[in-house]
């Protein structure tokens, strides 16, 4: 399961409980010090999915400009 890379933002605590989800992300909250949060996006790029996604972009365009325009 993701809680168990996943640490505290705060207390770098690895007790961390699902709060629910907000805006399609995963929310945590720390069991440590009780503050609820979400993963930071380095997290997400861990997530084969993400990964695939941005390595394809990389690859199909020349470069980070091409890449974003192609979104557009
Ligand atoms: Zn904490």
């Amino acid at each position: 399961m993701i809680t168990q890379t996943a640490k505290c933002r705060y207390c770098q605590s690895d007790k961390l409980i699902e709060a629910g989800q907000q805006s399609g992300q995963q929310r945590f909250k720390c069991k440590n010090c009780g503050r609820a949060f979400q993963l930071d996006y380095s997290y997400e790029a861990h997530k084969p999915g993400v990964k695939e996604k941005i390595e394809r972009i990389a690859h199909n365009g020349n470069g980070i400009r091409e890449a974003l325009h192609a979104q557009y």
